[in-house]
């Protein structure tokens, strides 16, 4: 997913450095689905992408710590004060500068990626300085192997009565 979301990223916007840090042998055991965290690294990408200033570079890492992955987007743009750091999760909320500024936007991209990442008992911070850049972490409990596999047969079990349902 990330690599994915990485190149689409690369074809729109010309010009940005997108780098990717993450240990190859790390197995995301993680129940989101795939489409849920592409919509959550969209709406980070996209504020990296919109809040950048001259340095045009984006960093993607993914670790495991303490038996959850941890994603960090990390951009080098116009970051945000730190009293109004953790309201941007807010629906709605538009720090200042970036409302002037004339960047489109509702304020409710973060608050969406919150809803998900919650919905999947995890959690999204971030930290920023103004005029350096901001960080934004998410993080994901993962699971034994067994539990992801009991899962995957459940739900397979479930689409296929949903599927003889909706034939009848
Ligand atoms: P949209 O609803 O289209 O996503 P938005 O970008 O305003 O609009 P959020 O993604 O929720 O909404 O972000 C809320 C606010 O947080 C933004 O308006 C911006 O001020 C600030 N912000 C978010 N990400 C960053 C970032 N990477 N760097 C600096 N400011 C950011």
């Amino acid at each position: 997913a990330v690599e994915q979301v990485k190149r689409n990223f690369e074809i729109l916007h010309e010009g940005f450095e997108i780098t990717y840090e993450h240990n190859p042998h790390l197995v995301l055991r993680s129940l989101i689905l795939r489409n849920h965290l592409e919509q959550i690294l969209i709406i980070l990408f996209d504020n990296a992408v919109k809040y950048s200033s001259e340095r045009k570079e984006i960093k993607i890492t993914l670790t495991e710590v303490a038996n959850k992955a941890v994603i960090n987007v990390i951009d080098y743009g116009v970051g945000i004060d730190p009293t109004e750091v953790d309201k941007v999760f807010n629906r709605f909320y538009r720090v200042d500068k970036a409302r002037t500024r004339e960047v489109g936007g509702n304020g409710l991209g973060l608050a969406i990626a919150k809803q998900l990442v919650v919905s999947y008992r995890g959690e999204i911070t971030a930290t920023s300085e103004v005029g350096i850049g901001t960080t934004v972490t998410i993080s994901l409990p993962l699971m034994e192997e067994e539990v992801i596999q009991t899962a995957r047969k459940k739900n397979s079990k479930k689409n296929k009565t949903l599927k003889r349902v909706n034939k009848k």
